[in-house]
């Protein structure tokens, strides 16, 4: 069984960029439905349920058809959610740091010139969906790609860098309809180590 995954960090740890109030409900409500109805579709595949949320996705191929829509939004909301709350935090480096910095740079030239189309691509994404910036199956060859609804690039043989989920439910409370200036807030709290870490950790 899947189960919500604690918070390294409190809800109001990310005040005044995301306030404490949409992180609980984005972690106990929205997160927390995501996980159910994963585990609620693998009922019915039991020999499914002691893969990873990684593996499901790498290998969605591999999952019935009968529920595999319900693993890419479901299984997909898990793993989106949990790898967006680990790559955030007021500490740590607010610049790329190490082999991911020098991947940023030679796709985009520079920090800035990655951050500017970034968020290019989340401005302009229509409806429900995630931007990433993901690498190729060989952890290079970054590059940035909107993904609808919950999709992400693992089910693409891709490798997630980060990742900002642009639904209203993640910033609506605070923002209202202000997408941008709840991505420009986003900046201020990735934790370009923890992204670091988590990158390795994807790609060994
Ligand atoms: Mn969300």
């Amino acid at each position: 069984m899947h189960e919500l995954p604690k918070l390294e960090y409190s809800y109001d740890a990310l005040e005044p960029f995301i306030d404490a109030k949409t992180m609980e409900i984005h972690h106990t409500k929205h997160h927390q439905a995501y996980v159910d109805k994963l585990n609620a579709a693998l009922e019915a595949h039991s020999d499914l349920q002691s893969k990873t949320i990684e593996d499901l996705l790498k290998e969605i191929n591999e999952v019935p058809e009968d529920i595999r829509q319900q693993v890419i939004n479901h299984g997909g909301g898990h793993f989106n959610h949990a790898f967006f709350w680990n790559t955030l935090s007021k500490e740590g480096s607010k610049e790329p740091v190490d082999r991911i910095k020098e991947e940023i740079d030679n796709a985009f030239g520079s920090f800035d010139k990655f951050k500017e189309e970034f968020t290019k691509q989340a401005s302009t994404l229509f409806g429900s969906g995630w931007t990433w910036l993901a690498a190729d199956e060989t952890g290079t060859n970054f590059h940035i790609h909107n993904h609808s609804r919950q999709e992400n690039p693992l089910l693409h043989g891709h490798i997630p860098v980060i990742g900002l989920d642009v639904w209203e439910h993640a910033y609506y409370l605070k923002y209202q309809n202000r997408r941008p200036e709840y991505i420009e807030a986003f900046w201020n709290v990735v934790d370009w180590d923890r992204v670091n870490e988590h990158f390795k950790s994807l790609t060994k």
